[in-house]
């Protein structure tokens, strides 16, 4: 089982790694957008921690509500709509839950990523974030273990995460850039394998 604590510290764990993370996550950015990812991305988690520690969230719903609505407000890229709205689905799904186990975290999530696939209308194979979300909910959904799924998800949107690199990016600022766009890693794949790992490392 995952606890509303556990939740809590992955969540703050999340501001560190985006800190540390930033330089690289923006070059990946400068390649092929305007090199703004990892600064989004640490500014956005920075504020989720700041959030969860102006008000201390009752549930794990109200945890992920907190960090949605403070993605949305602080990220200007269009990675913060997409990542507010995976948390804000996931926020309904875990309405006054306390605790989770692998099917409940698996569900939220898979109805988080169908927000983010909505939203942005990018499909599998567009160079988006979504190549890393879409094996790593196919390996969560292979279930086993909470620690090993959990694993193998952070290990499937790592595979997915390099997978981008030969493709052509279809949808957001990359695609502006058509065939040059090939040969580089997409940022959000790689802020999402990031996310994932963190969290096989503190809720595994
Ligand atoms: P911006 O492109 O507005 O500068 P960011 O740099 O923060 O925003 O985020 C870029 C990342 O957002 C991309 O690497 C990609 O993974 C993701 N992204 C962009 N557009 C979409 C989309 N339509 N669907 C899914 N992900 C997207
Ligand atoms: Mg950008």
């Amino acid at each position: 089982m995952i606890a509303l604590p556990e939740i809590v510290d992955w969540l703050k764990r999340l501001d560190a790694v985006y800190a540390e993370q930033k330089d690289f996550l923006s070059a990946l950015d400068s390649a092929i957008g305007d090199g703004d990812h990892g600064v989004n991305m640490a500014r956005g988690f920075h504020a989720v921690a700041a959030a969860l520690d102006a008000s201390p969230p009752a549930d794990i719903g109200a945890a992920f509500k907190s960090a949605s609505t403070a993605l949305i407000k602080t990220v200007g890229g269009a990675s913060g709509p997409l990542y507010g709205t995976l948390f804000l689905r996931c926020a309904l799904a875990f309405a006054g839950k306390t605790e989770l186990d692998l099917d409940a975290w698996t569900g939220a999530l898979e109805k988080g990523v169908q927000g983010i696939e909505q939203l942005g209308k990018a499909r599998e194979g567009d160079k988006t974030m979504l190549d890393a979300w879409f094996p790593a909910l196919a390996a969560l959904k292979a279930g086993g273990g909470l620690k090993e799924a959990l694993k193998a998800a952070a290990s499937a949107a790592e595979e997915g995460m390099k997978a981008t690199i030969p493709l052509k990016a279809l949808k957001g600022r990359a695609s502006y850039l058509g065939d040059r766009s090939i040969g580089h890693q997409d940022p959000g794949a790689t802020s999402t394998f990031l996310l994932l790992d963190a969290a096989a490392e503190v809720l595994g």
